[in-house]
């Protein structure tokens, strides 16, 4: 019979204990869990999840609407000196379009996601589509953000406008590995980065971050501590899945370094589960890059912790032009493809669609009663 969490000896606090519990040598114990703890770490996030939000599944329609990027990280396939990138920029009609596609389909919530770029027309026209989206929906929407680095009085105006959530990931909380994954061009700033997560979350955002797992010079140790450093800067939303070369990228000449495909797999799948016990109420994706590498990868997130799903809505001929990594599935779907492949997996995953509901996070919920505001 099988016994119920904790596997490692002194791991967690048993049965009892749910959540907040996970000490830093015990998150390391359970990264490096393998057999059968791996398999009750699993069952413990998957029972975790259950309790606190449900066998359900929230959708996000994602519209990549541009690739345009005045950054150059050095692992991402759209990064400004990648010359082979064909760039694009939906039309406004375009995106209205896909964000209609979203409501009446009752996704209930959108992503809007783009490259990089601080500049007043950007600012502007992202502000303009906020509104427009929310008048011609009916404000039917959750909507998020996930356009990068901004000033606060950006992030501000855009809230107003109806971003309700935004994401930014802090891609590795250990300032060293940051620097290694960046140019050192004054762009490029983890110091940026973490002011700008301070200022999503004094504006009132939900806010999401994550990290990218099995990347070139990186440790279990780095993994535990963006596990901890999550929890410590209270988020409300997660999105992490494996680091995916691109060979387009400065970091592919690391690539001899990389685990195999399967263990940067497992161990998404042990850091979504940890991350589920140690944050019972958050909204956590089962990112795209996870069905890269398997094709149920994503219904696997599912079953062990994670609960919201990004349907790419962009429209299918631009999907080969917003490559982040390579081997990206799904670029030759259209929105109805991607919906209808999705509900047989989330059946597959023995979870349900929550068609209609926003899903806002649980978390957010909590802390915005903390601090004395709605949302
Ligand atoms: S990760 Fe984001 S900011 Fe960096 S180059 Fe890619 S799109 Fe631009």
């Amino acid at each position: 019979m099988k016994q119920s969490y904790p596997p490692p000896e002194g791991v967690g606090g048993g049965q009892t204990h749910d959540s907040h519990t996970l000490s830093h040598s015990d998150l390391l114990l359970l990264l490096r869990a393998t057999g059968e703890e791996k398999t009750l770490l699993f069952e413990r996030s998957a029972a975790v999840k259950e309790k606190h939000v449900g066998n359900r599944v929230y959708f996000r329609g994602l519209i990549e609407f541009s690739n345009i990027c005045q950054k150059n990280c050095l692992y991402c396939g759209i990064r400004k000196e990648n010359e082979t990138v064909r760039r694009y920029n939906l039309t406004d009609d375009e995106i209205l379009n896909a964000a209609r596609f979203a409501a009446d389909n009752k996704y209930a919530s959108l992503v809007l996601q783009s490259g990089e770029v601080e500049t007043g027309n950007f600012t502007r026209r992202v502000a303009n589509l906020l509104t427009r989206i929310h008048r011609e929906t009916g404000n039917q929407l959750r909507i998020t953000l996930s356009c990068g680095e901004q000033d606060k009085e950006t992030y501000k105006m855009w809230h107003d406008c109806g971003a309700h959530r935004y994401l930014l990931r802090i891609e590795s909380s250990n300032p060293d590995l940051y620097v290694k994954l960046h140019p050192s061009d004054g762009m490029h700033l983890y110091r940026r980065r973490r002011e700008c997560l301070d200022a999503l979350q004094e504006t009132g955002y939900q806010v999401g971050t994550g990290v990218m797992i099995g990347l070139p010079f990186q440790t279990l140790e780095d993994l535990t501590n963006d596990l901890l450093f999550m929890q410590q800067f209270n988020i409300d939303m997660v999105g992490m899945g494996p680091y995916l070369e691109h060979s387009d990228t400065p970091l592919y000449a690391y690539r001899d370094q990389l685990l195999p495909l399967e263990e940067r797999f497992q161990l998404t799948l042990k850091m979504i589960a940890c991350l589920r016990i140690l944050m019972p109420d958050i909204n956590i994706a089962a990112t795209t890059a996870l069905q890269s590498i398997d094709k149920l990868g994503r219904e696997k997130a599912i079953k062990i912790g994670a609960n919201v799903i990004m349907p790419n809505i962009t429209p299918g001929k631009y999907r080969d032009d917003y490559l982040l990594y390579q081997n990206k599935p799904c670029t030759d779907e259209n929105a109805e493809d991607c919906k209808t492949c999705l509900e047989a997996r989330i059946a597959l995953a023995e979870n349900e669609i929550a068609y209609g509901e926003w899903g806002d996070s649980k978390h957010f919920g909590e802390r915005d009663k903390g601090r004395g505001t709605k949302d």
